[in-house]
């Protein structure tokens, strides 16, 4: 994997293969990587000619209570995960590169932002469109990769790319999980055991709601029994249990209102705040 820093030298990169006709494909990226992101790299890898993937701990995307100083930086293990998936380049921009001093320019993508993640961290996707589109606008890909476990900021983009008409097509690939349900995350290295194992409470009311939606129970009984269930485990605080359009995030109360319903998850185990979701289709 070619290591690169600055904008100038990536783009000399992405032009010359542009220029011999490689597709480009991209995955941005908060480092720490594990399975899921190496699972959407290797989805560009089976796509396009040429994968590149940015790893950059966006400061604008953390609220100031937020865990920006100590979030997990592996660097060095990071660059051999992704050189051992067959990773063209590694995009390894620093806070002046991606923020030039001054920069004065942020996107906001209204109403799918309101409620959940928007709510609960302000700010949180003004920082995440504004540093995808600048990223964007470094690599021009062809195909951008987005994973299915950070559904709110799938639709964020997803919209953002509608309404500015940026030329290229985003690719989301499916949540990777433990052998035991748990969502990977970079954010799961903060759990000590007892709380890892308290973690599955997520993705077991998740499973619980959609087996209850898919045998037919209402989407208020179905939110009912699942947060019924998770208050019986203790340590863990539920920030919310909701079911949404997949595409506006919405707030569903039947099929009625969208093709496809997304399951929400958000709680807090410790002081390490998880999120999880599951797609549920019309049955
Ligand atoms: P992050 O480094 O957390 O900003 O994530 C970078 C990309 O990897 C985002 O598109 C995430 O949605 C995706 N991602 C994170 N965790 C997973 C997972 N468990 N499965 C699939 N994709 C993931």
């Amino acid at each position: 994997v070619i290591v690169t820093t600055t904008v100038e030298k990536l783009r000399e990169q992405i032009t010359t293969a542009k220029r011999s006709g490689k597709s480009v494909g991209f995955v941005p990226t908060m480092g720490a990587l594990h399975e899921g992101h190496l699972s959407l790299t290797k989805l560009s890898k089976n796509e396009c000619d040429l994968t590149v993937v940015s790893i950059f701990v966006n400061p604008t995307q953390f609220g100031p209570n937020e865990d920006f100083s100590k979030y997990p930086r592996t660097i060095e293990q990071d660059s051999s995960m992704l050189e051992s998936v067959g990773t063209d380049i590694l995009f390894l921009p620093d806070k002046e590169t991606m923020y030039p001093t001054g920069a004065a320019t942020f996107v906001t993508v209204d109403g799918v932002t309101d409620y959940f993640e928007g709510e609960v961290r302000p700010g949180h996707f003004k920082g995440v469109s504004t540093v995808v589109a600048s990223l964007f606008n470094i690599v021009i890909p062809d195909i951008a990769y987005f994973g299915q476990k950070d559904a709110q900021q799938v639709a964020v983009i997803k919209k953002m790319v509608k309404d500015l008409h940026f030329p290229l097509r985003i690719v989301i690939g499916e949540t990777i999980r433990e052998a035991d349900g748990l969502a990977m995350s970079s954010r799961n290295r903060y759990l000590s055991s007892d709380e890892r194992q308290k973690s599955l409470t997520l993705s077991k009311t998740l499973s619980l709601v959609q087996d209850l939606i898919v045998k037919g129970k209402s989407f208020e009984e179905a939110l009912l029994e699942g947060k019924r269930f998770f208050a019986k485990t203790g340590e863990i605080t539920l920030e919310y249990l909701d079911l949404v359009d997949s595409e506006t995030f919405a707030r569903a109360a039947s099929f009625k209102e969208a093709e496809s319903i997304t399951a929400l998850i958000a709680a807090k185990v410790g002081t390490t705040r998880l999120i999880d979701n599951v797609v549920i289709t019309k049955p």
